[in-house]
């Protein structure tokens, strides 16, 4: 057979976006938006394995039930969520979790503690609560107080998030708190997780003002009051997935292409060819890769083989999410907080019990609730050996201990996440910078994604459109 012809240039310059996760729909918004506003022609191609697109934005409807098989929420005070939101058009979409009911509960021994309220991120500046908590010993609460005077680190050297909570508040505070809240965002070890790469902010804290609590208090007096939103996280409010439909909607100057699995990426003298398995190779002036970065580095290996390593080396923690629905009145326990977490330290499958219906109104009709369970850590944790039917059994057991349903679930849907969450381990920005290293190498390639700059929707969003500005400031400099 003759091998395929690769199509001509075609007259406006091309940009492939490889991906139509959150990054990807992101990023080609931003380029359309940008052609359009700087009146430049310019072929933007959007290539999706999948035949839907979102990426881990996944959300179901039925029986008056919103469920998220993803993420869920996202973070207001990062500005790209919310900024991107209100530019597409869905400024009257975004719903702030529950303000009337707030908190969660933290698993010890078997029981539900609140979680003292107070907390700046994943750290507790109020003392008062702290003070009366009974997840920390009268030791722990004596050793939090003491970050107040303990010297700070001076050397720049990058630490792990659970060296440094326990340098600076203590083991107990680690173990009960902030472990558990860890474990609920990024999935990951703290001993293994990178400190400047996950959570940069804590150690500036510490660096500026020498005592993290003291640093995080004046960080919080500092802020104006009216920037304050009503709750931290927002989502939108028929499911997250409205974001997707709402950009998807708006790429009318973008040949999006779903069920396009990209296999390999070469060069072709200063421009790149795309193949997929379908369609024709597709020859670009520039590649946008936003996919996971295992998928990544399979992609580019054929063009750069260190890149490929470098990207495949990033590690990825797996976890199954369970959404089960009930009815109202076979639900004993009142349903008042978020939900709860299990620190690793109770060595159970189960990470944490999300009261959804509780978390987000209007995710379940009125006289039922909505739970979703996470489980596993890792695609090693015994769980992911373990059957739907079993996993939905353990699942089960849980809410029979802790909240006392021992009615069976309306119904439920399950979603293993396999190798779906990066962790920024120590190392991670060197790496970073690595990859960028090597991708400086092939000029018009370009990376972004949940791997590489934060993990939460925001951050995607931000690092497509930082990419998508990087495209763009190629096009015009080579004035294709
Ligand atoms: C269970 C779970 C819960 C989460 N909860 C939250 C939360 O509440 N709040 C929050 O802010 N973040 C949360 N996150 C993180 C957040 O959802 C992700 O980081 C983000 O959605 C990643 O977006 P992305 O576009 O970078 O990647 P993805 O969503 O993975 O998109 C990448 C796309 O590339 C496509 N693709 C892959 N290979 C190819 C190929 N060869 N050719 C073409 N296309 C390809 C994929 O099909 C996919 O559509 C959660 C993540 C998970 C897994």
């Amino acid at each position: 057979m003759p091998a395929p012809q690769s199509k001509p240039l075609p007259e406006a310059p091309r940009v492939v976006i490889i991906g139509g996760g959150i990054t990807g729909l992101a990023a080609a918004y931003r380029l359309q938006e940008e052609a359009r506003a700087q009146r430049h022609p310019l072929a933007i191609t959007l290539l999706e394995q999948a035949g839907r697109l979102g990426g881990k934005i996944r959300t179901e409807r039925r029986d008056g039930f919103v469920l998220e098989l993803g993420p869920d929420i996202f973070l207001a005070r990062k500005p790209r969520g919310i900024g991107l939101c209100r530019e597409i058009g869905l400024d009257e979409r975004i719903q702030a979790t529950n303000t009337a009911i707030r908190g969660s509960y933290i698993q010890k021994a078997g029981v539900l503690h609140r979680l003292p309220e107070g907390l700046s991120g994943l750290v507790p500046t109020r003392l008062g609560p702290m003070l009366k908590s009974p997840l920390l010993s009268p030791w722990g609460k004596l050793r939090l107080g003491l970050d107040w005077v303990r010297p700070p680190r001076r050397d720049e050297a990058d630490e792990s998030v659970a060296g440094f909570i326990t340098r600076r508040l203590g083991g107990e505070a680690y173990a009960n708190l902030v472990e558990p809240l860890l474990g609920g965002i990024y999935g990951g070890d703290g001993h293994a997780l990178s400190l400047e790469a996950t959570l940069p902010q804590l150690r500036a804290a510490e660096r500026d003002h020498g005592s993290l609590l003291r640093g995080l208090l004046k960080k919080q007096a500092d802020a104006k009051p009216d920037a304050a939103p009503s709750s931290a996280f927002v989502t939108l409010r028929g499911g997250m997935d409205e974001l997707i439909t709402g950009l998807a909607a708006r790429l009318t100057d973008v040949d999006v292409q779903r069920h396009q699995p990209v296999r390999k990426i070469v060069r072709q003298g200063a421009a790149f060819v795309v193949h997929t398995g379908e369609m024709p190779p597709l020859t670009t002036d520039a590649v946008l890769v936003t996919t996971p970065a295992r998928a990544a580095a399979r992609l580019l290996a054929p063009l750069d083989g260190r890149l490929a390593e470098e990207l495949d080396a990033i590690p990825h923690g797996s976890t199954i999410t369970l959404s089960m629905a009930f009815r109202a009145a076979d639900v004993p326990r009142p349903l008042d907080a978020y939900g709860y977490i299990i620190p690793r330290a109770e060595g159970k499958p189960v990470l944490a019990c999300t009261w959804s219906s509780t978390k987000i109104p209007g995710r379940a009709p009125e006289d039922r609730v909505l739970l979703r369970v996470f489980l596993g850590r890792s695609e090693a944790d015994d769980v992911f050996q373990q059957d739907d039917e079993a996993v939905v059994a353990l699942a089960r057991d849980e809410v029979k201990t802790m909240l006392g349903i021992t009615a069976a679930p309306l119904f439920y849907r399950l979603c293993r996440w396999r190798r779906a969450m990066p962790h920024y381990v120590l190392g991670h920005l060197d790496r970073v910078a690595r990859i960028e290293q090597r991708q400086a190498e092939h000029p018009g390639l370009f990376l972004a994604g949940a791997a590489y700059r934060g993990v939460g929707i925001p951050d995607c969003i931000h690092d497509g459109e930082r990419a998508a500005g990087q495209v763009f400031d190629r096009i015009l400099d080579f004035g294709f």
